[in-house]
């Protein structure tokens, strides 16, 4: 069955600043570069992790959630 609908929106958690920005992630593309609204700091994602989303977000990118493993959506 492929009606799994992934969850669109995640909480990005600045590690810099501690900001909590809700953000809603594109469904088949990686966001590898994030600038915090709040302190400016530029987010990468943690070695290991395809997405700030991934490093820093409440819920694991779109790819991801929809059952690839991790950096296979991306690359
Ligand atoms: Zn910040």
């Amino acid at each position: 069955m492929s009606d799994l609908v992934p969850v669109l929106q995640s909480s990005l958690t600045c590690p810099v600043c501690g900001a909590v920005t809700l953000e809603v992630m594109p469904v088949n593309a990686c966001v590898v570069f994030y600038e915090c609204a709040h302190c400016r700091a530029n987010l990468r994602p943690k070695s290991g992790d395809c997405c700030v989303f991934c490093s820093y977000g409440t819920v694991p990118c779109p790819p991801i959630q929809m059952g690839g493993s991790k950096g296979a959506c991306c690359g």
